[in-house]
């Protein structure tokens, strides 16, 4: 007589084990990837405002002030084509009294990025 195990398929107790392990793989999984992706947005969104400030900079440079955002995008402009901030925020530069310009996206979490510069002094001109 064989003593040999011809028993099939899983016990309840290891499909448990294995769902109680994807859990735990899932729990600390999903946090880490929303954090990813909210790091690569808020960087994108970084380097979108730091290219409009750069847009902005060769702008004042040549025409002596600062300019809204739609006058920098262009094939002759700073900008080839307007930056999207992948949180769905829409960029704005605003040109204050004094010359200064800042630039500001629109999401919310993306606030700590609006980008101040000081207005253009007669000798960088
Ligand atoms: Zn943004």
């Amino acid at each position: 007589m064989s003593t040999r195990n011809t028993r099939r398929g899983f016990s309840l107790v290891e499909l448990l084990a294995v769902v109680l392990i994807l859990a735990v793989l899932a729990a600390v999984a999903v946090p880490l990837y929303l954090n990813t992706q909210a790091n690569a947005s808020l960087r994108t969104c970084k380097a979108n405002i730091a290219a409009i400030a750069a847009a902005e900079t060769a702008k004042a440079l040549r025409g002596g002030a600062y300019v809204a955002l739609d006058a920098l995008v262009g094939a002759s402009e700073g900008l080839a084509e307007a930056p999207v901030c992948p949180s769905g925020g829409a960029y704005t530069a605003t040109v204050a009294g004094t010359g200064a310009c800042t630039i500001h996206c629109s999401t919310v979490a993306h606030a700590a990025l609006d980008k101040v510069l000081a207005a253009p002094t007669p000798e960088e001109l």
